[in-house]
């Protein structure tokens, strides 16, 4: 097992992954906004169990942030972050900067994503997955991974990650990965350090409520469910931003419960913006 080496320019991530491909190995990516926590750990050991070598990034993309408050208060721990990938044994960490990331030459075309980036988080955060895509193209394209590994967490992103992998015909696996969960329920996220004990389990509403409408999504008419999981919420310290049921290919709403769904739900609690989703399983 070698040293994980750090990378911070273009020509020695070159020079790393060259090797790496003159020696046929398979190279496993994570892509990351630092603020590790073990639902990222959890795709980093999926990533080191199906590859030859491992490599994460870690970028706080600006041009994700809708809000540059929200940019500006995003958790950032590079030192303990480091710990964490040297105890995942992981190979390279990625540390790019804006200016070598965001050249001409690996600039995103145009995509069709017929509709799944303005629903749900396109609508709360407008530009958000234009910056999402844009930066992960161009680490795509810089890194050229054999698998990118993505967590359901963010559904959206993994659809649209999806579509934008299959309509330009790039080179690379997607695996999506399943939510990892605190055992309280609350998903995990970097965000969640911004929470103290008792927002924190003021947050595990958004858990419950999902797992409200999955208990009842066999039972209840969809307008029903919907009303009965907002009236939870209303009880709660915390603010819905939006609660839906959607197809899970179209992440269109969904009007009746005769097929698979899945739930999403953000909310805030304080300042702090969460997400999470649910799948629902018809009968
Ligand atoms: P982020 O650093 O928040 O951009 O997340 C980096 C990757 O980790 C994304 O693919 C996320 O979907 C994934 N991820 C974040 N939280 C979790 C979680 N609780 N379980 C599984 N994957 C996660």
């Amino acid at each position: 097992m070698g040293m994980m080496e750090i990378i911070e320019t273009h020509s020695a991530l070159s020079f790393a992954i060259e090797k790496a491909q003159k020696q046929g190995l398979s190279l496993g990516f994570v892509p990351t906004m630092g603020a590790l926590h073990e639902g990222h750990e959890s795709l980093m050991k999926r990533a080191a169990s199906e590859n030859d070598l491992t490599l994460v990034s870690i970028y706080v993309n600006p041009k994700q942030f809708n809000d540059p408050l929200d940019f500006e208060a995003y958790p950032r721990s590079l030192q303990s972050d480091l710990e964490i990938l040297n105890l995942n044994n992981i190979d390279f960490v990625f540390l790019p900067r804006y200016e070598e990331l965001f050249t001409a030459d690996k600039q995103v075309p145009a995509i069709d994503f017929m509709g799944l980036d303005s629903r749900l988080e396109g609508a709360s955060r407008p530009g958000h997955f234009k910056g999402v895509v844009e930066v992960v193209y161009a680490l795509f394209k810089m890194i050229e991974p054999t698998r990118a590994y993505f967590g359901l967490k963010d559904f959206q992103q993994v659809a649209i990650i999806r579509q934008m992998i299959s309509l330009l015909s790039l080179p690379v696996e997607l695996v999506a990965c399943p939510t990892h969960r605190e055992i309280s329920g609350l998903a995990r996220s970097s965000r969640n350090k911004r929470l103290n004990d008792k927002e924190k389990e003021e947050a595990l509403v958004i858990y419950k409520t999902l797992c409200f409408i999955r208990d009842n999504y066999n039972y209840l008419d969809l307008d029903d469910l919907l009303t009965q999981a907002k009236q939870l919420f209303r009880a709660s310290s915390l603010t819905l931003d939006y609660l839906a049921i959607v197809d899970p290919t179209t992440l269109s709403n969904r009007k009746n419960n005769n097929e698979d769904a899945l739930a999403c739900i953000a909310a805030f609690c304080g300042p702090v913006r969460l997400i999470d989703n649910m799948p629902l399983i018809a009968r």
